[in-house]
């Protein structure tokens, strides 16, 4: 998992008159069969100029062993960034697809990774008992455990007051002081931590007990993020967190496609930086101004594509209307229209429940939110 001082900080590198070798490769299980991501590697590279290559050879041959000898360890998809010359390498390891390239240059490419900070959606968690708290950050289908937050009793040790003596009276009967004083300091870290990451969803861990009494002292603006509440085993591995808080995630963002086909639907009527269909979500694509593609799940909408530049259309045009080259027939503009916006780095969320999928397809099975 990456952050964004993580890249703030690759930026700042200095690489000086050194080449820095970018890669962004997809390496799922599927992608393994064969090694066919080795070969698709090896493509990137013959497709730069021979100087290039020659340039950084050290780092190709560094990746590609790397590419063979780790392979047990990949997710959907790979980021390196290596330079040899100034002994850096860093690798990340994400559980999304991604546009796949290779990119050399002084400076590292970063604005992809800049861009999946933007657009996807973090999720914190935080395992609370009555001592100890655990927190963890779920982004991209990955967790990362960020630290634990522990209070041993010592009683006469904590100072009466203060924040405490405002707190509820009735609820005041029910808590233990020591709870109390635990409870508080991890609305605070945690607090901070969402702060820090910029976290705008949460999920609530733990027993029914220590839940409730945390949620009487969480501000109301961040209980507003609260998105789901799991029961989980305080010793749990991270692995565990995951598993029980995926399909959390997975049921609120079901119902957010609800919300989501609603508004695209209500906002583009309303030409409210919003579009629907595809002739329209395909003319802001090339625009690049596609904040979030919405499309419902195996529709298909037949057109053409100019192989040369890309445009599409559903139009039944001989020559491409931007650069005037031959234009293909396309079984699924829809395809099309996914793959610019992955290779923009816009957000794109599929409807699958039949109902919303219905009414998208009702407004040509396509839309997009537009970033302005
Ligand atoms: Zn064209």
């Amino acid at each position: 998992m990456f952050e964004r001082k993580d890249l703030e900080r690759l930026e700042k590198f200095r690489f000086e008159d050194a080449f820095v070798v970018s890669l962004f490769l997809n390496v799922s299980p599927q992608e393994r069969k064969k090694q066919a991501y080795l070969s698709k590697f090896k493509n990137l590279v013959k497709a730069l100029p021979e100087k290039t290559q020659s340039s950084v050879k050290e780092d190709i041959e560094k990746i590609e062993s790397f590419l063979q000898s780790e392979r047990e360890s990949f997710k959907k998809s790979l980021v390196i960034y290596s330079c040899s010359k100034k002994e850096l390498w860093v690798r990340y390891d994400l559980n999304v697809e991604l546009k796949e390239d290779l990119i050399v240059d002084r400076t590292p490419y970063t604005s992809l990774l800049f861009d999946l900070l933007d657009n996807y959606q973090k999720y914190g968690v935080v395992l609370v008992d009555k001592r100890t708290a655990r927190v963890f950050l779920v982004f991209l289908g990955d967790i990362e455990e960020y630290g634990v937050i522990e209070h041993e009793d010592v009683p006469g040790k904590h100072k009466k007051g203060g924040w405490f003596a405002l707190a509820e009276k009735r609820y005041e009967r029910h808590i233990d002081y020591h709870v109390k004083i635990h409870l508080k300091d991890v609305v605070d870290k945690f607090g901070d931590f969402l702060k820090d990451k910029e976290i705008r969803r949460l999920i609530v861990a733990g027993p029914d007990e220590a839940i409730s009494h945390l949620m009487n002292m969480i501000p109301d603006e961040v209980k507003l993020k609260i998105v789901g509440r799991a029961n989980i085993e305080k010793h749990a591995s991270k692995e565990e967190v995951l598993k029980k808080v995926l399909p959390i995630i997975e049921e609120y963002e079901k119902s957010k496609e609800k919300e989501t086909v609603s508004e695209l639907i209500t906002r583009a009527l309303k030409n409210d930086n919003s579009v629907t269909g595809i002739d329209d979500t395909l003319k802001y694509l090339r625009e690049r101004r596609v904040m979030k593609l919405v499309i419902a799940k195996d529709y298909e909408v037949e057109g053409f594509v100019c192989e040369n530049c890309g445009f599409a259309t559903t139009q039944p045009v001989e020559c491409c209307m931007e650069c005037g080259d031959c234009v293909m027939k396309s079984d699924n503009l829809l395809e099309k229209a996914t793959e610019m916006a992955i290779e923009q780095s816009a957000l794109v969320e599929v409807v699958k429940d039949e109902k919303d999928r219905q009414r998208l397809i009702e407004y040509g099975g396509i839309g997009a939110f537009l970033r302005f």
